[in-house]
């Protein structure tokens, strides 16, 4: 499968993962539609794009929390981008590392919120318009997390679990329509993922990615590519990718 003018939508595309997808994809000469709510890194990321590649890109700020501004931006779109070939379910986060029974009702809702709902809303709106062209490709970007629950873990476990669930279930609900769906679960992912669930602490964030060799987000890109270009008959419906070190979601050879 070619992607020279494909049109990707990556939700998350203003760091990590997200953000090398975007590049990756756009290296293969596709057209990027990029959401975050940081618009400043979105519109410097296409610009670095456009210049790299000659990728067109449409940006937009979005939380994808919100459906009305996710309604906005897909129902929205110009003609000739809303055709979407392949959408990149990516935006999320961890917030917190707490046992359960001394769980922030804040960090759920947030996981729970941007994780699940998020990406329900932005699947609900594009999806259609696969289906009803028959040609698509679902991406979701899962976790390890969702296969084994880690102490502390809880929620944000409990919110992958339910991707990769989403995932089974669209891919069986849209059997027939020709749409692929792949579910890509990785394992330690060197981000600003650590940053974010520890609220800024760039101290405790750093003690997540010591003393091994973790993913990058050009790993897991990697493996979005790998699926995204397989032949048109072939889908790779689940990957778990993790670092060499990692050999569960808990087992993690480290030298410190
Ligand atoms: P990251 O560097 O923190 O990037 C997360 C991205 O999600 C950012 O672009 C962020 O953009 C976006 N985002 C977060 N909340 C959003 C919202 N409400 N609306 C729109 N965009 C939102 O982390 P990452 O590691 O690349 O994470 C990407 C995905 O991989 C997540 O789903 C994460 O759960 C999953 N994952 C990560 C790891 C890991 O170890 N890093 C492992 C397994 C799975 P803005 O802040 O600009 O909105």
């Amino acid at each position: 499968m070619k992607l020279k003018d494909k049109i990707v939508f990556v939700t998350g595309a203003s760091a990590g993962i997200g953000k090398a997808c975007a590049d990756m994809f756009a290296e293969e000469g596709a057209k990027l539609i990029l959401l975050a709510r940081r618009k400043g890194e979105i519109d410097q990321l296409a610009e670095e794009l456009k210049s790299k590649y000659g990728t067109e890109s449409l940006t937009f700020k979005c939380d994808v929390r919100i459906y009305d501004e996710v309604e906005a931006i897909v129902n929205h779109l110009p003609d000739e981008w809303s055709h979407i070939d392949i959408l990149i379910n990516n935006a999320g986060l961890a917030r917190g590392l707490e046992k359960l029974h001394d769980g922030v009702l804040q960090n759920w809702e947030e996981m729970i919120d941007t994780n699940i709902k998020g990406l329900l809303y932005v699947s609900r709106l594009i999806m259609p318009g696969m289906v009803e062209r028959k040609n698509g490709h679902v991406i979701n970007i899962a976790s390890i997390a969702g296969r084994q629950v880690y102490p502390n873990g809880n929620v944000y476990c409990a919110s992958k679990a339910a991707v990769k669930a989403i995932s089974e279930g669209m891919m069986i609900d849209a059997n027939g329509s020709d749409i692929r769906v792949t579910n890509i679960d990785p394992g330690l992912v060197e981000t600003e993922f650590a940053k974010v669930r520890f609220h800024g602490d760039d101290e405790k964030a750093a003690t997540v990615y010591k003393g091994y060799k973790p993913l990058t987000g050009w790993d897991v890109a990697d493996m979005a590519l790998f699926a995204a270009t397989r032949p048109a008959h072939v889908c790779v419906q689940d990957i778990l990718v993790t670092p060499t070190d990692q050999a569960s979601a808990t087992i993690v050879h480290k030298e410190l």
